[in-house]
């Protein structure tokens, strides 16, 4: 790693952060639960959709010891929509850990922080730093970027062993102090300026000074990636069952994809109108009229599901599902996006 342009990183970010910084909900303060939240639902996630979750979560759960005496299903539907649920299952968790380990304070330890469920380094780097003002790096793709076009390296930033050098070679020049700010001047540079998809606004740049891949005039070539593998494709009947106006859900089992969330009933492949009547009438259920059949898709991180959804009315609430009116379905169940989008489909 190149040691003079990381020693100049803390004089060119910080005064450039100070006058560029987004006004953003969890910077207004250094609460290290707002940190964490704010953090865990920034992973994946557009800053404009986080804004009004992190609100709405806030408001609900307004700290540590509120969030670890929720129950699992109110934490996954103030979740619902934003994905990764895995995420909402670990924040409370980790909630709880809080509470019993450490009274409902938040540790100041970059070990201990790290130690909790669903905090990585990245996020542990990140609290550490904000939070709690430790020099603790953390190292997401867009900080990899960033320093992969200042240094103009080639290397491939998905190697684990050049993401724990770039935390190496940053953590020996975090300034003491400003911690928090060169972490975050660090992420704002790299989602504002030195942007991934697009061309980075290298005139903006407080770094154009020691950038190298600029003066190389290689940065769209940088940062250097692996091939992403294709994602899988699955194919499946969703059957949307509406029953006076309450439609049928089942739970989804409790380990893997969307595990423990509401889904509508569902087969694999693609059933037509009347194989899907049949699987209907051989799981007990009769209904009275098809509907209407659309199409969708969603997309996951390494899977794709394409969907066809099949509409049926049906006369009677049979007990193998658990139906929800409307009211239920926006206040209690917790249904991903994946099958909540045939729900807004709904003309019924
Ligand atoms: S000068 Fe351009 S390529 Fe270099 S760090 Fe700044 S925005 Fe990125």
């Amino acid at each position: 790693m190149d040691e003079e342009i990381f020693k100049a990183l803390p004089q060119l970010l910080l005064p450039w952060y100070a006058r560029s910084a987004r006004d953003l909900p969890w910077r207004r303060d250094r609460e290290p639960y707002h940190i964490w939240l704010s953090e865990i639902m920034l992973q994946q996630t557009r800053v404009e959709a986080v804004k009004s979750y992190y609100a709405r979560f806030l408001t609900a759960l307004p700290d540590i010891q509120a969030l670890a005496a929720a129950d699992q299903e109110t934490v996954n539907k103030l979740w619902e929509g934003l994905g990764y649920y895995s995420r909402a299952r670990n924040l409370r968790r980790a909630a709880k850990e809080i509470v019993e380990r450490y009274q409902g304070k938040f540790p100041a330890d970059f070990t201990a922080i790290r130690a909790l469920p669903g905090i990585g380094d990245y996020t542990a780097g990140a609290i550490g730093s904000i939070a709690f003002e430790l020099p603790t790096p953390a190292v997401d793709g867009n900080v990899l970027r960033l320093v992969s076009r200042v240094t103009a390296s080639c290397v491939c930033v998905d190697d684990a062993k050049v993401k724990s050098e770039v935390r190496n070679a940053l953590a020996s020049v975090y300034p003491a102090g400003a911690c928090g700010r060169f972490t975050q001047s660090l992420m704002e540079l790299g989602a504002t300026v030195c942007i991934p998809n697009g061309t980075p606004d290298c005139a903006a740049c407080p770094l154009r000074t020691i950038c190298r891949a600029m003066a190389q005039g290689v940065q769209l070539q940088l940062p250097v990636r692996r091939e992403k593998r294709a994602r899988r494709q699955e194919i499946k009947t969703v059957l949307i069952l509406d029953c006076d106006g309450s439609i049928a859900l089942q739970k989804r089992p409790p380990h893997g994809l969307l595990a423990g969330l509401w889904q509508l009933p569902e087969a694999p492949g693609t059933l037509s109108p009347s194989q899907a009547l049949t699987l209907l009438e051989s799981w007990g259920v009769k209904p009275q009229d098809i509907l209407k059949q659309v199409e969708k898709n969603h997309i996951f991180t390494h899977v794709e599901w394409n969907m066809t959804g099949i509409y049926f009315r049906c006369a009677q609430k049979t007990p193998q599902f658990t139906w929800a009116t409307p009211e239920e379905l926006e206040r209690v169940y917790s249904v991903p996006t994946a099958y909540r989008q045939f729900l807004t489909e709904r003309t019924i």
